[in-house]
């Protein structure tokens, strides 16, 4: 199984100076099969293969350009792979008639986050974990805050720079699968806005409390950096912090949703959450709402993982089943309960007094284990 891990780097100026090479060149390289690709299907309907590209990269290109030659040989290569994903992705959503992914376009020079990824062969990257330090292709050790350790074989790591100028290393490793004891435990789910979580235990989880304010203080953030000059040093200034307050929400969101998807795959041996429409969600202006799409899509993907990882079964059922107008105890169905303003009502058939979400989270347990058996 592959799994990837992120330390953030801290490189000397000397290794800031090749990295930023090695983002450029990944780069140029990117861009310049992207517009021979192009120009040679508008000119000749002819198309070109990765392989193609490498071969005339390499017997060419880098003869012409020896710049070439300085930087991480996997990093060129890699870009013209990616240049060829990219052009997949296209042509594979155009066929299937979606529209959300786009003709691949050229990377700006001055586009605020670069990145490249390297291969492993010959030992050519290390984590000393007791050292803190990572060995990259070109780089040799570098400084780093190596606060996971894992076993495994590395397959290859992907360098980035952020926003706010902080370097990362993500490792992707292929490591043995560690299954949890099984546990006779199962939970069912619903995710909300005021409580990010309402479990079929009863239990509700809140949105960190920080978030919110996080969130406030950004907006307020933006509108003054948008009123600075541009290419002034003021602005300059406030673009930093502005990437800084979004990586620290990032950060605070991910941790959160890290720690609680973790609980729940160790608690439970079946989960079940519904389906979202999240791409349908995201358009909503609402600020709560905007937060909770972006942080219900990474959590559902998160308990999809790891119930992988740590052989759960995890499962979803679809948006149209009435999670919320049933009764969890005698299953009459009250349509009265579709109004959202209400948040707790009485079966008319058996008595039972409901809370909306924890009913609808043990309808959705019980949905789910209904479809899995
Ligand atoms: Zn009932």
């Amino acid at each position: 199984m592959l799994k990837s891990y992120k330390y953030r780097i801290n490189p000397t100026d000397k290794q800031k100076e090749q990295l930023e090479r090695t983002f450029g060149c990944a780069r140029y390289v990117f861009n310049y099969y992207l517009d021979r690709k192009d120009k040679l299907y508008k000119e000749e309907q002819k198309t070109l293969s990765k392989i193609d590209c490498n071969n005339h990269l390499n017997r060419e290109l880098k003869e012409q350009y020896k710049w070439l030659k300085e930087v991480d040989k996997f990093a060129l290569t890699n870009s013209i792979f990616n240049l060829h994903t990219a052009y997949n992705n296209f042509f594979r959503n155009v066929k299937q008639g979606k529209a959300n992914v786009g003709f691949p376009n050229f990377k700006s020079k001055h586009s605020n986050h670069c990145s490249y990824t390297t291969n492993y062969t010959n030992n050519n990257i290390e984590v000393g974990f007791a050292e803190n330090k990572i060995k990259l292709p070109k780089l040799k050790w570098i400084k780093a805050k190596v606060h996971r350790s894992f076993n495994g074989v590395i397959k290859s790591a992907t360098i980035s720079k952020n926003a706010s100028g902080r370097y990362y290393v993500s490792i992707l490793v292929d490591t043995e699968i560690e299954y949890l004891p099984q546990v006779d435990k199962n939970i069912g789910i619903d995710l909300g806005i005021s409580d990010f979580l309402i479990d079929s235990d009863g239990n509700k989880i809140l949105n960190p409390k920080n978030l919110y304010n996080y969130e406030r203080k950004l907006s307020r953030m933006q509108r003054k950096l948008s009123k600075k000059q541009p290419g002034s040093k003021n602005r300059r200034k406030m673009r930093i912090k502005v990437a800084r307050l979004h990586e620290k929400i990032s950060d605070t969101r991910n941790d959160f949703l890290h720690k609680l998807s973790s609980q729940i795959i160790n608690e439970n041996q079946v989960i079940i959450s519904e389906d979202l429409n999240v791409r349908g969600m995201v358009r909503n202006k609402n600020l709560a709402k905007a937060i909770s799409d972006v942080s219900w899509s990474e959590f559902t993907r998160q308990l999809e993982y790891k119930a992988k990882w740590y052989g759960r079964t995890y499962t979803k059922i679809d948006r149209f089943f009435p999670s919320s107008q049933l009764c969890s105890i005698c299953g009459y169905k009250n349509t009265e309960v579709k109004k959202l303003s209400i948040r707790e009502w009485t079966c008319h058939n058996c008595g039972n007094h409901h809370d909306r979400d924890i009913n609808a989270s043990r309808n959705i347990l019980q949905e789910g284990l209904r479809r899995i058996s």
